[in-house]
């Protein structure tokens, strides 16, 4: 590790809570099955999909394929569970109970769920179990916290003396939650916990590539109680089952993380069933880097903003817009950082990029690295894809300097470690650029001036912004997107609200 991608205290990255010292071992993981109504069950028709490694481009172990057969079984499974079964009838108190105790489980498999993710989807293991498991706890305990407190109603007078409303919070009915291959256990966990604890039942779809954590999820929820039926798994292509999902009259609410083409598609298969929705889509996050910014500390927030997990991150800062008159001293340090960084084995605790989760999303990165080498920009870092001991989907962090705001490399979400770099003058040009995306997922700025960050902040058409850091998450923090980046949002009261409806009741005292 060099010097300049060392960690530093109080900046954006998780390598300043802790590091691993021991390496983990690869190790078997058995075979995938779907759950359903609370028993571990094969798809119909016996079909199953292969989970690969992209660090070594194995078969892993394999999954069952479901059909749109299997998941009408789950659904109704859920349903049944939802009008009959003990989960929605009991005290917001007895389900907490359960939900710390998917806590409690999922911080003592943290090694299981870590390795399955390093191995399924290339994240470095050591950031995982220092950030990632954590807040997946920590959301159950949140929730289950938010329920108890917050799923209350309320006693209301009206425009007659012996006529009162009352009012109480209810559950939806079956949540369908569909999630994608990044950050599979997080973006599984954010709307499960809330989902779970406001009385819901869930079935989840995974995304086919990683599916790995889900498994281990389930059985989590099995083993901390979570009645049959109330939570259900199903493995198996988005077209097919997720589709089944989406366009289900049992189904309430789709909560869907993924692309932005693929989220259009679930808005108009749900219309016909009035389906509550919430939307975590693509972005293209502007960080404005300010001259007057402590540039240690931006280059930390430009570096770990792009590069960690290999820039598969929705909210990835994806754009660099740095000021005239440290334009030069950034792009030479950043560039620096980025050819030392260190790519490798997720398993390896030195491990800074690991690779890019699977084959199609390699090959669309690469694209951009073309289209990049062939744009104005000036390519001043990476730009190859190594092998590592001859395998693995690695892509070296890339950085396009001279860059416009007009070139694909800084319209399009890469998703991958590669970023253009964008030179302005002021606030108001800053301020342009970082607004002129069809996305509003996230946003950064680096700056000394507390009242530039803050009016920034103000302009910014962002459902994020980051004030002179990075990657900062918490369940009480409310995240979602603007623009074509999405609608709703997951953590904080506000997500345990969207799991919700309103029921009034008159009451005639006369
Ligand atoms: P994706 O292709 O949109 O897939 C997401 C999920 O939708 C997968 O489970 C997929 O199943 C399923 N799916 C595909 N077609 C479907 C259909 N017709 N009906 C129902 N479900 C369908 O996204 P991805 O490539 O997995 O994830 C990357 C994208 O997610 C990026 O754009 C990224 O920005 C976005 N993302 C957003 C956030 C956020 O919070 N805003 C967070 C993370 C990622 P299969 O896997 O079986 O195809």
């Amino acid at each position: 590790m060099s010097q300049e991608t060392a960690p530093r205290e109080n900046l954006a990255h998780p390598r300043e809570i802790g590091e691993r010292s021991s390496r983990p071992r690869r190790m078997p993981i058995p075979p995938g099955k779907l759950l359903i109504d609370g028993r571990w069950v094969d798809a119909a028709d016996g079909e199953t999909m292969n989970v690969v490694d992209p660090t070594t481009e194995e078969s892993i172990t394999h999954v069952q394929r479901a059909s749109a057969a299997d998941a009408e079984r789950a659904i109704d499974a859920a349903r049944t569970a939802f009008e009959e079964g003990p989960w929605g009838r009991m005290g917001h108190e007895e389900r907490a109970r359960i939900l710390f105790r998917m806590a409690d489980l999922l911080d003592e498999r943290a090694d299981d769920f870590a390795l399955r993710e390093a191995m399924d989807m290339g994240m470095p293991y050591t950031d995982f179990r220092t950030i990632i498991m954590p807040h997946c706890s920590g959301l159950f305990r949140f929730f289950a916290g938010q329920a108890m407190a917050h799923m209350d109603g309320s006693y209301r007078t009206t425009y007659e003396p012996t006529i009162r409303v009352l009012t109480r919070r209810e559950p939806l009915g079956v949540i369908g939650a569909i999630t994608p291959w990044n950050f599979p256990l997080a973006l599984t966990c954010s709307k499960v916990a809330p989902a779970l604890a406001a009385g819901n039942v869930v079935v989840h779809k995974p995304a086919s590539d990683t599916p790995l954590t889900a498994l281990a999820l389930a059985q989590v929820a099995l083993d901390a109680g979570v009645p049959d039926g109330a939570y259900n798994l199903i493995t198996g292509p988005g077209g097919a089952v997720g589709d089944a999902l989406v366009k289900s009259r049992k189904v309430e609410k789709i909560a869907f993380t993924g692309s932005t083409s693929v989220g259009q598609n679930l808005i108009r298969n749900g219309a016909a069933t009035i389906k509550h929705q919430t939307m975590e889509l693509g972005g293209k996050s502007p960080n404005i880097v300010f001259a007057d910014a402590d540039m240690d500390a931006a280059l930390q927030a430009a570096f770990w903003g792009i590069f960690w997990n290999k820039g598969e991150v929705c909210v990835a800062g994806s754009r660099i817009l740095v000021e005239q008159p440290i334009y030069d001293e950034f792009v030479e340090r950043f560039a620096a950082m980025a050819r030392d960084a260190v790519l490798g084995d997720p398993l390896d605790p030195a491990t800074q990029l690991g690779p890019i989760a699977t084959r199609p999303e390699y090959d669309k990165i690469l694209g951009y690295v073309e289209a990049g080498k062939e744009s104005p920009a000036r390519l001043v870092a990476g730009g190859n894809a190594p092998k590592i001991d001859g395998k693995g989907l690695f892509i070296e962090a890339t950085v396009f300097a001279d860059a416009t705001n007009d070139l694909r490399i800084s319209r399009e979400e890469i998703f991958g470690p590669v970023v253009p770099v964008i030179p302005f003058d002021g606030e108001d040009e800053a301020v342009r650029l970082a607004n002129d995306t069809d996305y509003g997922l996230a946003s950064g700025i680096q700056t000394s001036d507390l009242g530039r960050a803050m009016r920034l902040a103000d302009r910014i058409k962002a459902g994020t912004v980051w004030l002179n850091t990075w990657h900062k998450y918490h369940p009480n923090a409310p995240f979602g997107g603007y623009k074509a980046s999405g609608y709703g949002r997951e953590q904080g009261a506000e997500a345990l609200e969207s799991y919700t409806q309103y029921k009034t009741v008159w009451v005639n005292l006369g």
